[in-house]
């Protein structure tokens, strides 16, 4: 079959491959000028610096197939990311650990007597956390919710933490030990060469054809046999139900001699400090060696129709706005919306990569069934 992926970021790429590998023909097109989405990696002209051009992207992944199927396509550097937030005029570690705390507390506890000690702290009255601030009172007390999340959250996502949930205060572990490392996951690392080298290789097969620079038209979709949409839902349909909100991020960049902070992420928790955090991307590639350092300072704000899309929101107003498009898009043949914006969820990039399996697989069983492929593999309500 001739089939149409509108863009060449993760979900695109991965789609791509597999129908590509099951003898079908796959044409791909992006608008932008490179392959790679908000993954996208490139070599800083001057310092030669790979920089996360879209803001840091750490693999991480319990999802051995995920971690195997990278690997298939570029050399994983062993990488742990160590984040650092600066607060109250002090420096922590993060995510919240036994050194956190007995830093933050001045005391000197063991693992036992600190998850007493934080469980005092905390409102165990909250036996359903629904919020992410409940879920931060529930699990680290009102100091720590106020120093590292309550200020960085109001930052980051432009409301109050009361009207968040708690599945986003969930990404991050409060751990009693030592271990800082940011993720729990059995696997991490970083691409040796980024990530665009890492998509360019999965896209490199007889079957794909890319074309960068090529917005979407309608009727293009005539001469395909189905078309997968990684853009924004409400993109394909003009936006004719309204627009689902999306935080945006502005990446102040800068350029410094030497090592800037020594580390990769410096997390701001203060309300007053306009940044959410400070990027400083030559560490995450430790085993390269720069004299000058690239960072970026970053800000993030409510997206404009013209702002690139980070973040969805998925607060009350806009699942509802969701569900409306969902609908509609179940009463569409021929297109199948897939990835953070096709499905409008906060994604990883190893989900990202699963979900773009799992689609595939779907799509290849359809089409042994003689049976169209619906609007989502993966429910976005
Ligand atoms: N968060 C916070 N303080 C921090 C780091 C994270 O309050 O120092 C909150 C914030 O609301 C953020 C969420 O935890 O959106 C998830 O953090 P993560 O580091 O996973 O965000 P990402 O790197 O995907 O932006």
């Amino acid at each position: 079959m001739k089939i149409l992926l509108v863009g060449a970021g993760l979900s695109g790429a991965v789609i791509g491959r597999s129908l590509a590998e099951a003898g079908h023909n796959i044409q791909i097109i992006d608008s932008r000028d490179h392959i790679g989405g908000n993954c996208h990696t490139e070599r800083d002209a001057d310092t030669r610096v790979m920089v996360h051009v879209y803001g840091p992207h750490i693999f991480h992944t319990d999802d051995q197939q995920v971690w195997e199927y990278v690997n298939g396509f570029t050399r994983f550097m062993p990488y742990k990311n160590r984040v650092k937030t600066t607060s109250q005029g002090a420096v922590y570690s993060l995510p919240v650990n036994l050194h956190t705390i007995n830093q933050f507390y001045g005391k000197t506890l063991r693992p036992n007597e600190a998850r007493a000690f934080l469980e005092d702290q905390a409102d165990t009255s909250i036996t359903d956390p629904q919020t992410f601030e409940e879920q931060a009172l529930r699990f680290v007390g009102p100091d720590l919710y106020a120093a590292f999340f309550k200020g960085y959250t109001e930052k980051q996502w432009g409301c109050s933490p009361t009207e968040l949930p708690a599945s986003i205060l969930k990404r991050l572990p409060v751990r009693f030990n030592y271990d800082d490392n940011y993720f729990f996951h059995r696997f991490q690392g970083m691409p040796e060469n980024g990530y665009t080298p890492m998509i360019a290789s999965i896209l490199d097969h007889p079957n794909i054809n890319v074309s960068l620079n090529t917005a979407y038209a309608a009727e293009m979709a005539d001469d395909f046999d189905h078309v997968f949409w990684s853009g924004p839902l409400d993109g394909w349909f003009d936006y004719r139900l309204g627009r689902l909100g999306y935080r945006t991020l502005d990446f102040e960049k800068f350029t410094e001699e030497g090592d800037y902070q020594g580390c990769a992420v410096m997390n701001y928790g203060d309300r007053d400090v306009p940044y959410t955090r400070i990027t400083e991307h030559k560490h995450f590639s430790p085993w390269e060696t720069h004299e000058a350092s690239v960072c970026y300072r970053e800000f993030s704000r409510a997206a404009d129709p013209d702002d690139i899309p980070y973040y969805p929101i998925r607060q009350v107003k806009e699942k509802a706005l969701l569900a409306d498009y969902v609908a509609l898009a179940n009463a569409t043949s021929g297109v199948t919306f897939v990835g953070r914006l096709g499905t409008y969820r906060y994604l990883d990039m190893d989900v990202t990569i699963r979900e773009a399996m799992d689609t595939a697989t779907a799509f290849l069983s359809h089409a042994k069934a003689g049976t169209p492929l619906p609007a989502f593999v993966q429910n976005p309500l």
